[in-house]
């Protein structure tokens, strides 16, 4: 009997150890028509699976709690060290990574998350991704044209007669000539692959899109033009992107909010003016310590973050920051920090900003 109650015991604390964690803070928000999209507190968590039944013994919490919302036409940066979730963002928003784990996904107002099969279709020529290896991410077998329009056609976007004029079009619009069209991908060099990569997303019309590194697998020359390309295509179309990157630079360049990743947690968000400026998280001031400065007198005042980033499967307790924080009191190893709006419109998560 006695064993048995052991057994019970050890069984239901087994199960609370890879519960996943309800939170019970959770405050849907209202659709506010300012914004094209609304994330709230999005969670994307990854089954740790073990043993000769794939029991799941714990979880990867990938995405664990992300907020901002994007007005129509303008850029968000998002940043932060690999691994820290960033690309896992931007693919549970376009309901790339399967269910969401928790939070909202409100695109022009409708829950991305409960769309059914057929609907989610239609919208996925709404939300587009350009992803980082243009060379990949695109069919060896297919010539350009065929690439750029296998979804134009498969959604009946244009009418026959119109299709090859609308191909040229796009094709023009992200500086590729109508002849490359019977071409393959390994006829172009990188920075022409991504011009591609970017008509076949923009073909289908979106309003958003998500750009995942799109630069980054490409030489610095390159990189100015497909920014400047995106830059005018994001004023000719009205888009709205969401820019992956860990180069700051870039993200300076190219977008007017920014968000600040670690270990699955926005801990700063604000204007790129501000955030540039005034960065208020000691994460986000040892990031930005290490841009470099065009001038050769200046003085670097790099701040080294000691040690590696822990796993998103076992993440500190209290602030997730706090094993590399040079700032660390004994309160942020046991409480996790709440969100502080310090100036109009640029939020911190940090003990720092407690009044
Ligand atoms: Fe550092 Fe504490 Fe702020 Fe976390 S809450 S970033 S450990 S000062």
């Amino acid at each position: 009997m006695a064993n048995e109650k052991t057994a019970q015991a050890s069984k239901e604390h087994e199960k609370k150890k890879n519960a996943l964690s309800i939170d019970n803070s959770f405050v849907p928000v209202e659709y506010d028509p300012q914004y094209l999209l609304m994330v709230n507190q999005l969670k994307k968590y990854f089954p740790i699976k073990s043993g000769m039944v794939s029991k799941t013994v714990g979880w990867v919490r990938a995405v664990d709690g992300v907020t901002f919302n994007l007005k129509r036409g303008t850029t968000m940066g998002l940043v932060g060290e690999s691994g820290c979730g960033k690309t896992t963002t931007g693919r549970t928003i376009l309901r790339l990574s399967g269910e969401k784990t928790g939070g909202q996904v409100l695109f022009n107002g409708q829950e991305v998350y409960d769309l059914s099969a057929r609907e989610m279709r239609a919208l996925r020529t709404k939300m587009q991704i350009i992803f980082q290896d243009p060379f990949s991410s695109l069919s060896p077998r297919l010539p350009v044209g065929e690439i750029i329009g296998e979804a134009v056609r498969e959604h009946g976007l244009v009418s026959k007669e119109e299709f090859n004029d609308y191909i040229d079009q796009v094709m023009d619009n992200c500086g590729l000539q109508p002849f490359h069209k019977d071409r393959y991908p390994h006829e172009f060099s990188g920075g022409q692959r991504q011009r591609i990569c970017i008509a076949r997303a923009l073909a289908l019309n979106p309003e958003f899109v998500v750009c995942d590194e799109p630069v980054s697998a490409l030489d610095v020359s390159i990189q100015a033009q497909i920014i400047n390309l995106l830059k005018e295509l994001q004023e000719q179309y009205k888009l709205t992107y969401l820019f992956i990157s860990h180069d700051l630079s870039v993200v300076e360049h190219i977008s007017d909010t920014v968000g600040v990743m670690y270990l699955g947690s926005m801990v700063e968000y604000g204007s790129t003016g501000d955030i540039f400026k005034n960065p208020l998280h000691p994460y986000t001031k040892a990031l930005f310590s290490a841009i470099p400065v065009p001038d050769p007198k200046a003085k670097m005042n790099r701040i080294v973050l000691e040690g590696s980033i822990p796993s998103p499967a076992n993440p500190p307790s209290g602030c997730k920051f706090h094993t590399r924080c040079q700032n660390c009191m004994q309160r942020c190893k046991e409480e996790v920090p709440a969100q502080h709006e310090v100036e109009p419109g640029h939020y911190v998560v940090c003990h720092l900003y407690d009044k």
